[in-house]
């Protein structure tokens, strides 16, 4: 049999690593950012057209490659930051592989003007799938300019698999917050399709994530400030008080670099245990400083995760360093902190088996929500609508019909007397009760219904929501005293790509200016009174949605919508209200199933009592 294994041809090869390290335009972004800073760039610009499928730009002011260099520079495995296997423990460098610019050249376009500063002439070179079509020197400017075009023009699978434009730009935007807050004496900027998202000055790490996140995140933030032998840890963490219902301002980076820890995540999570709204996230801002020998930086393509040698020993020193942040700002007069600041731990040599966590004393009994107001109200109106005129308003009933009288025995919580027989539909519905401020509890005639309060609610306002989108009958609700609100620019830039479809909803936002919004009236139907909380919540959910958002994106944000503002767990209602929220689940077309097609009810089969009860 003839030989049949062959060695892949350069430009396949290059093509499929491109794969592992060029995902999507955000990608390209990041590896040529993080050049330009390696390349010791203080100021960095970045240019994007149709969020990055015509045209990704970064200008540079660092020192430039000789042209020889800038040949070398797209070759595999070229790199100008390792010489040595062992030089990899001590990498301080964003990039190391030297595979970024072989991949990008491999499936797009590329023009790459460079200039070393002593030198009078750049050097210009245009590849295209890995083709160096012309090399020849050039008048440019001091550093580098990257223009990369046509992005997977050769890899159709790829380029098919681009998300929207608001969405391949929200990549892109968090990718520079990410190298932003990591660098932030290095002035930044972002413009898209001409207008700018970002033009960030160097500065501070306070200053820099005000101007990433708004004047607001200011009097929020709460230093952290560590230093062991391990590990320095500072930056900020937020008050809980002022804990968002979107995730997304929580950032960890490790030596200049951001990086993902789920562990460590939960350590801070630990840390604000208890002292947290219900379904909201503290931001936070982590900058741990170690020698780069107790790291692993090498485990991921893209880099985000990180391996370290001392976890646990971090995981305390983090968790010890949070505490005491957050005891500094409880302001509890029993807690003496010196006025230095630092934490007292324990520094054992190299040998962490044994680290304890510092003491630190905090009020146990301090509670920041001592007096909170009611963030959705849910009074009896939230559930009214005009559900009498639905087709299939007795829906319900049926299920009741027959009821033998015996079995309607579950009494309301506060019931003394002896149950009644001669029991009535309506009566029975009286019957229900809420268990564990999370289900309602009905009897029917087959067994005991149990009802999902938050998804019977999420499907009851769904349906509204779709039935104005149907009969396009917007029902928007002005606001007596419109209130405005901030985002951050990759949520803004979501809330504006939605604004349209939420305006169909019965929302009237507007933008102005910035990041800014000004809410003037909700849609009828949701008759919510904290319409920013709502914001905030519909943006989480329609970010983690995986549903095909082009496709359906009013169904999708009327589903996200529905999440935002049903009845969360945990909320106690009263008789009437559960009485509505079942009468109303039963005019839905769909009772069974929430928007996202999670069971909403079951019923227990009354044999199944019988056979516990055995
Ligand atoms: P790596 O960053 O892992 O070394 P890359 O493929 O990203 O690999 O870059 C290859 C080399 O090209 C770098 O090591 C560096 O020497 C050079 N280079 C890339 N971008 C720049 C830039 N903006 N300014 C100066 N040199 C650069
Ligand atoms: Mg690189």
């Amino acid at each position: 049999m003839a030989d049949i294994i062959q060695l892949l041809p350069d430009f396949v090869a290059n093509q499929i690593a491109a794969g592992e390290v060029i995902q999507r335009p955000a990608s390209v972004v990041k590896e040529l950012v993080e050049n330009a800073i390696d390349a010791g760039a203080t100021q960095i610009k970045v240019n994007i057209k149709d969020a990055g499928r015509t045209l990704i730009q970064i200008i540079d002011n660092g020192c430039g490659m000789s042209d020889t260099d800038a040949r070398m520079a797209f070759e595999r495995h070229a790199t100008s930051k390792i010489r040595t296997a062992n030089d990899i423990f001590a990498i301080r460098t964003m990039g190391f592989r030297g595979e970024a610019l072989a991949s990008v050249a491999a499936i797009a376009e590329v023009e790459l003007r460079t200039k070393e500063y002593d030198q009078e002439l750049g050097t210009f070179i245009h590849i295209s799938g890995s083709k160096i079509l012309v090399q020849e020197p050039v008048r440019c400017d001091n550093g580098t300019n990257f223009q990369i075009k046509n992005l997977f023009f050769n890899v159709p699978a790829r380029r098919k698999f681009l998300k929207s434009n608001p969405a391949e730009l929200k990549h892109i935007i968090n990718e520079i917050q990410r190298i932003a807050l990591s660098n932030p004496d290095i002035s930044i900027s972002l413009h898209h399709n001409g207008s700018a998202i970002y033009e960030l000055s160097g500065t501070n790490k306070r200053l820099r994530i005000v101007s990433i996140f708004g004047k607001s995140i200011n009097q929020n933030l709460i230093p952290l400030d560590t230093e062991t032998s391990v590990v320095k840890i500072s930056g900020f963490i937020g008050q809980p008080k002022h804990a968002k219902k979107t995730f997304g301002e929580q950032f960890f980076f490790v030596n200049k670099r951001y990086m993902k820890h789920p562990f460590f995540h939960k350590a801070i999570m630990q840390c604000y245990e208890k002292i947290l709204p219900p379904a909201s996230f503290p931001s936070y801002f982590i900058y741990f400083e170690i020698d780069p020998a107790d790291i692993d930086v090498n485990i991921h393509p893209t880099k985000t995760e990180i391996k370290f040698e001392n976890e646990s020993a971090i995981w305390q020193i983090l968790q010890a360093s949070v505490r005491e942040a957050l005891g500094k700002f409880n302001v509890v007069p029993s807690i003496d902190f010196d006025q230095s600041g630092s934490v007292e731990i324990p520094m054992p040599q190299r040998d962490f088996g044994s680290v304890h966590a510092p003491e630190i004393k905090l009020n146990p009994s301090y509670n920041p929500f001592e007096t909170p107001t009611p963030a959705r109200s849910f009074s009896g109106s939230h559930f009214t609508a005009k559900q009498t005129e639905r087709p299939n308003a007795s829906n319900w009933q049926s299920l009741y019909k027959g009821l033998e009288p015996n079995y309607d025995e579950i009494p309301a919580p506060q019931e003394k007397e002896p149950v009644q027989f001669r029991m009535e539909e309506q009566q029975t519905l009286k019957h229900s009760v809420q268990f564990k401020n999370k289900y309602i509890l009905t009897p029917v005639k087959s067994g005991l219904m149990v009802i999902d309060q938050k998804r019977a609610h999420e499907r009851i306002i769904y349906e509204r929501l779709i039935q104005v989108l149907e009969n396009n009958e917007v029902a928007s609700q002005q606001q007596l005293f419109p209130e405005t609100f901030e985002l951050n620019a990759s949520d803004a830039t979501l809330l504006t790509s939605i604004l349209p479809d939420l305006k169909a909803l019965g929302f009237d936002i507007r933008n102005f200016g910035e990041n800014s919004f000004i809410i003037n009236g909700t849609p009828g139907v949701l008759n919510t009174s904290s319409p920013i909380e709502i914001i905030e919540s519909l943006l989480e959910e329609y970010k983690n949605s995986s549903v095909n958002i082009q496709e359906k994106a009013r169904e999708t944000i009327a589903i996200s919508l529905a999440q935002a503002s049903a009845i969360p767990y945990g909320h106690t209602l009263k008789q009437g209200e559960i009485n509505e929220l079942i009468d109303n689940l039963f005019a839905c077309q769909t009772p069974n199933f929430s928007p996202k097609g999670k069971k909403i009810l079951s019923i227990m089969p009354l044999e199944d009592f019988e056979k516990i009860l055995k």
